[in-house]
């Protein structure tokens, strides 16, 4: 409302109006305002007929100023082109994947997160878009799944739960030899740009669950995807906006204000693991630990499955539940919780057993960790 004679307006009309045409007095803010209004006042209709040169903002699945800030901030962080950020890890897959259509051929890693997966399955027998999968081992191998309609190469590395690493560098190189058109896709959840930045490594597209590191405090949901190049950029836009999974301005704040910190915690969420591993590999319950050596995710296989309940009901540290990334530490069984929708033998032979058990180490002092997991497996 104009503040203009306000006096003469009825309290309806007033209170209608609150905290309406008032945003600029808060330009000079060191934290980004939480802009939740979902649409924006146009001055005249030459504002609309001007859009792209003059205004940023009139409806918010499009644009609002706190998602703006966010946005731009992780094209920086991943040194991508452009970003996306959306309401879940898997909104962001989503809107990776409106860029095929039926008949489109995709070769992905074989140990996937199991949303992934599963959607993936989907596009399969409900649209047609056809997988192979690839263990991430010899390049030949991958070599050989190539097909004149493959489309896209996508990897999770470290994979989870099996902390597989797939050398970016080298598998862009040769899927762009063979084919320049062939999009490089990582999911980069587990690394975070802290310790990988694949857009630098030639692949075109990345991925986050920004649910785990990037905001790090187990209190948010939401997904990014950061491109490079301007035709990508203008695809996604495109399809950004149309299906419009877009991250809500508070939640924007939010995960703008985690990653203030992300640097900080990743170095202690690494710190911390390295010291937790150690205490595995001497633990008598403990089979074999799978730790690539930084970032806060472990796998290990205990002995005996059948110690596994109880040690869950003794944790008093650890939580017993889904999810990673967090400060607070999780413990989950990957066999029954992420990748139950596998197919059981598919699992057993991706070592996805019920001895398996996924770690994420928070940022807890580490003697604490330690001796909680130690008394919860000595039975
Ligand atoms: C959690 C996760 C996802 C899915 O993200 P949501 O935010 O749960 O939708 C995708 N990839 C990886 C590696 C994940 O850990």
């Amino acid at each position: 409302m104009d503040k203009r004679n306000q006096d003469r307006f009825a309290v309806e009309t007033i209170l209608a109006q609150a905290g309406n045409r008032n945003d600029g007095d808060s330009r000079e803010s060191i934290s980004t305002p939480i802009y939740l209004s979902s649409n924006y006042r146009h001055k005249d209709l030459d504002d609309i007929r001007n859009f792209d040169e003059h205004k940023q903002y009139s409806y918010s699945r499009l644009e609002t100023p706190t998602r703006k800030v966010l946005s731009e901030t992780l094209a920086t962080l991943e040194h991508g082109t452009q970003a996306f950020a959306l309401s879940s890890g898997m909104a962001a897959i989503q809107l990776a994947f409106s860029l095929f259509k039926t008949g489109d051929h995709i070769v992905t890693l074989d140990d996937l997160y199991g949303g992934t997966f599963r959607y993936f399955d989907q596009l399969d027998e409900q649209y047609g878009i056809r997988f192979s999968k690839w263990n991430g081992k010899k390049l030949d191998e991958l070599h050989d799944l190539l097909r004149p309609e493959t489309r896209a190469v996508w990897i999770e590395t470290p994979s989870n739960p099996t902390m597989k690493e797939v050398d970016i560098a080298a598998v862009a190189d040769m899927v762009h030899a063979v084919n320049p058109k062939i999009l490089v896709m990582v999911d980069n959840t587990f690394y975070t740009p802290i310790y990988q930045l694949p857009l630098t490594q030639g692949a075109d597209i990345v991925v986050h669950s920004a649910t785990k590191y990037l905001s790090g405090h187990n209190d948010l949901l939401g997904g990014v995807v950061v491109v490079r190049g301007q035709g990508l950029s203008e695809k996604l836009s495109f399809n950004y906006k149309t299906t419009g999974a877009t991250l809500a301005s508070f939640d924007s704040w939010l995960l703008l204000r985690s990653l203030k910190t992300l640097p900080l915690r990743m170095r202690e969420h690494t710190a911390n693991a390295q010291k937790v591993v150690s205490y595995l590999k001497r633990e008598t319950q403990v089979e074999k630990i799978m730790y690539p050596g930084k970032g806060g995710m472990v796998s290990f296989y205990v002995r005996d499955e059948d110690i596994i309940d109880k040690m869950f009901k003794r944790l008093r540290v650890v939580s017993f539940a889904e999810s990673l990334g967090g400060v607070e530490s999780l413990l989950t069984i990957p066999y029954i919780q992420t990748h139950r929708d596998m197919e059981e033998a598919e699992r057993l032979r991706l070592g996805i057993t019920p001895k398996l058990l996924r770690l994420s180490v928070g940022l807890e002092n580490a003697v604490d960790l330690i001796a909680d997991l130690k008394q919860a497996l000595a039975q």
